[in-house]
């Protein structure tokens, strides 16, 4: 009678997290904001702020397991 070889299953291996680059920032962790004065808020350019998506990390964040 031939035993049957049962191997015990193999644990699953989390796949490597590969970071996602930010979508409003495109990864770089900044955005350009329009610059406008004026009473007709004529644009004169823009500056540089943090990126209120990722906190300025460059990469997605993370969805929240609820
Ligand atoms: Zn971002």
């Amino acid at each position: 009678m031939a035993t049957a070889c049962k191997r015990a299953a193999a644990k699953t291996v989390p796949a490597p997290t590969v970071p996602v680059p930010c979508e409003p920032c495109q990864g770089t962790g900044q955005v350009g904001n329009p610059v406008r004065v004026g009473r007709r808020h004529r644009n004169v350019g823009e500056q540089q702020g943090a990126c209120l998506a990722c906190w300025g990390s460059g990469e997605a964040p993370a969805a929240d397991p609820a």
